[in-house]
């Protein structure tokens, strides 16, 4: 590793998004982020693993978005683990986020988002709206089927329509839907939408757009595309989570399985792509909700693979305790953290009873920035306990650190919040 090579890796500052070629200063060095854009196979995905306990501290992370996190990159490792990366031959999905179903073109859908999002990137790119646009806007492209993403956030959203035979995609902008429009033509409304976006500038997103002026200027750039208003899309009854068994086209299955906090360590990584090539695997891919997707398991091999990845420590029940906590790395690794915050999570999990509980480094919330039945944030000199609120909300009381623990569990066994 070169000096030279060192010095000329840009490292982004705080709060931008960290990518592979511009990772982000943590707590513990530099995390970078991985968006892949098709399914890894094992061997690609175990070397990956290897790749993160090499050049940086071994923790690989799978966001709520399905991205991969590889944390304790150091200044000199940052650009060899880049470009290590780049010859594992991964299909890596940069710049606009575009999210489509894991599964796409292996499970059943209503209709495949892969061509559809293929075409939003390419049309972004020759139209030079990329640099134009917020860095943190989201586009999802949900074909349906499962895993559901209807739980994922998205500045513009397309979506089954209720009538599947008539090929429309139902468009809605933050939360609002905004009408039906032509499988043909979904993605000159997702232009049409990002271009009245730019046209706000570099820090538009669509929900403070639609809070600030309504759907009026949307409906209006939607105008020559649109076919019918709002109607409900098709339903995601029925379409489970993440974690549990999918049934794929070929009759083989994806188990999906959970990272506790969406945290995982490279060699368990490692095993559990071992494992899942050994019953039959050919590909993993990163989920929303901080799984994963072992594709392509043979059936009857699914039920060895899922018990073998409950011993590496991954969750494999959709109704696991852990599935309710959420928690941000908290102390040591993030150096904005005021507490640690994953042990104390893992123990509220256990009381929780299936209410949503959050453990925040600090106010910025970044595991859970939404609202909670407990938020417990870290503050300058303690913490707050956030009733029905999230971590920037004003908390019922504050606690010194020493007796957050006992706080917490009090308020959740007696106030049954
Ligand atoms: S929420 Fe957690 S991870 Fe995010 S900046 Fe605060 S302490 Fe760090």
């Amino acid at each position: 590793m070169s000096a030279a090579l060192s010095h000329s890796l840009p490292v982004r500052p705080r709060g931008a998004c960290p990518t592979l070629p511009e990772p982000m200063p943590t707590g513990d060095g530099l995390l970078a982020r991985i968006a892949l854009a098709a399914p890894a196979k094992p061997a690609q995905f175990a070397a990956l693993a290897g790749l993160a306990a090499r050049h940086g501290n071994g923790i690989v992370e799978v966001t709520a978005r399905g991205k991969l996190q590889v944390r304790g990159l150091t200044e000199a490792s940052a650009a060899p683990f880049a470009r290590d990366v780049g010859a594992l031959d991964l299909a890596l999905r940069e710049g606009l986020e575009i999210q489509i179903n894991p599964l796409a073109g292996l499970a059943p859908m209503h209709f495949d988002p892969r061509p559809i999002a293929d075409a939003i990137a390419e049309a972004v790119a020759t139209a030079g709206l990329g640099p134009r646009l917020a860095p943190k806007l989201a586009v999802v492209v949900d074909g349906g089927g499962a895993p559901d993403l209807s739980a994922l956030s998205a500045d513009i959203r397309l979506a089954p329509a209720p009538d599947a035979a008539k090929r429309e995609v139902l468009v809605s902008a933050a939360m609002a839907p905004l009408g039906l429009v032509p499988l043909e033509r979904a993605v000159e409304a997702v232009l049409l939408l990002l271009g009245l976006l730019a046209a706000r500038g570099r820090r538009a997103r669509m929900a403070a757009l639609v809070e600030q002026e309504g759907t009026a200027p949307l409906l209006a750039a939607l105008d020559r595309v649109m076919t019918a208003l709002p109607q409900p899309a098709a339903s995601a009854e029925g379409r489970p989570e993440a974690v549990g068994l999918h049934v794929l086209e070929d009759g083989r299955v994806a188990l999906g399985i959970g990272l506790p906090f969406g945290h995982g360590e490279a060699r368990s990584l490692v095993a559990l792509a071992q494992e899942a090539e050994k019953s039959g695997g050919s590909a993993i891919m990163p989920a929303a909700g901080r799984t994963l997707l072992l594709i392509g398991v043979a059936e009857n091999a699914a039920p060895v693979l899922r018990s073998m990845s409950a011993a590496l420590g991954f969750i494999v029940d959709a109704d696991d305790p852990l599935r309710h906590v959420d928690a941000c790395p908290g102390m040591p690794s993030c150096a904005s953290a005021h507490i640690e915050t994953r042990a104390l999570a893992a123990t509220l999990a256990l009381l929780a009873g299936g209410r949503r509980v959050h453990v925040s480094g600090c106010a910025k919330g970044c595991a859970h920035p939404a609202g909670a039945d407990l938020t417990i944030v870290g503050l300058d000199g303690g913490a707050g306990l956030v009733v029905e609120g999230g971590p920037r909300d004003a908390p019922a009381e504050i606690v010194p650190v020493d007796r957050l623990a006992a706080a917490a569990r009090s308020l959740l066994e007696k106030q049954g919040v």
